[in-house]
């Protein structure tokens, strides 16, 4: 078991994880290997301090070179669940399971808007995870509204095993094929069904489906923990970036506004010497 799982690997979670390794404690830290889109995307950054003008992909240039000199290693894998046990915590990540003492939420924000239905229907037809998830729905109906062209892989491995999947591709040029794939260039408005998923629906029309996966960079952090304290779709953190469950920290763009990088590293060091102290405290 290691003293912390990051979840994030935006300026957040790398905030909290240089901290975490210079304090000598052992973590994993989830996310992707371009680090964040939000820092890739950006096309010139003023306002971050001792890195005048840069663009988004020199910055990012420069944050993996920090990782690879501290010799930190992002885990290019999606968590689709963390669970709070009595004296540790669970993050569960594609068919791997971590266990650690702490765990710093740093997933970001997502900027598209949760369809109705989605939380109402998740673990009961709706999923976050592919690879977790994914072979549930073998020989079945499956919706998929991906969000970035990053996740294209996971939608042909789940219409790999699905009879007939409908895909959502919610960004340009998507390049999805398939004789069992239907693309679709708007995006559903509503998830519907009784004990579980039955239909999408798009426009005026409901698509039966067996399942809906929603792929994108960032989910509702409700979804992702179970009895988190959010509101308006942020995580409620005091000053020390605790949040109502024991152990759990969270930082970055998904405590809330502003959403800026300064505020990001500032709240990953601050949730990184909260988890310091909880451990000592342990
Ligand atoms: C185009 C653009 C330009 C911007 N310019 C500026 C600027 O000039 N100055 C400024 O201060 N701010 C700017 N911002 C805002 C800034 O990008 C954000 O405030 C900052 O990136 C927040 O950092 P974060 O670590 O909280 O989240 P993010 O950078 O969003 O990182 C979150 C990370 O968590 C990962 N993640 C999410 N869910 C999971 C999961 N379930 N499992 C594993 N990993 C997960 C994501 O893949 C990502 O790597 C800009 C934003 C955009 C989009």
């Amino acid at each position: 078991m290691v003293d912390c799982l990051i979840v994030g690997s935006g300026i957040a979670g790398i905030s909290a994880a240089l901290t975490l390794q210079a304090n000598g404690r052992s973590f994993e830290i989830f996310g992707s290997s371009s680090l964040s889109t939000k820092i890739e995307k950006a096309e010139m950054i003023h306002n971050y301090p001792g890195l005048a003008d840069v663009s988004g992909k020199q910055f990012v240039a420069r944050l993996k070179e920090q990782l690879s000199a501290a010799e930190i290693a992002v885990r290019e894998e999606t968590v689709g669940g963390v669970y709070a046990m009595k004296d540790k915590f669970i993050v569960q990540a594609g068919q791997n399971s971590y266990e650690g003492k702490t765990v710093v939420l740093a997933a970001g924000v997502e900027n598209v808007r949760p369809i109705k239905g989605e939380e109402e229907f998740l673990g009961r037809g709706v999923s976050y995870c592919a690879t977790c998830d994914g072979f549930l729905y073998k020989g079945k109906t499956l919706a998929i509204v991906c969000t970035s062209a990053r996740f294209e892989h996971e939608i042909e491995f789940l219409a790999g095993l699905a009879e007939k999947a409908y895909v959502f591709p919610l960004y340009k040029g998507a390049k999805i094929e398939g004789k069992n794939v239907e693309l679709l260039k708007r995006l559903p408005s509503e998830i519907v069904g009784e004990k579980r998923v039955r239909a999408i629906v798009v426009g005026e029309e409901e698509k039966e489906v067996d399942g809906v996966f929603l792929l994108k960079e960032s989910v509702s952090p409700a979804a992702l923990v179970g009895g988190l304290e959010v509101s308006g779709g942020h995580v409620v953190v005091d000053r020390h970036c605790k949040t109502n469950l024991k152990g759990l920290f969270a930082a970055g763009d998904c405590t809330g506004r502003p959403y800026q990088y300064a505020k990001a590293a500032g709240e990953g060091n601050v949730a990184a010497f909260s988890v310091l102290e909880f451990l000592a405290g342990r």
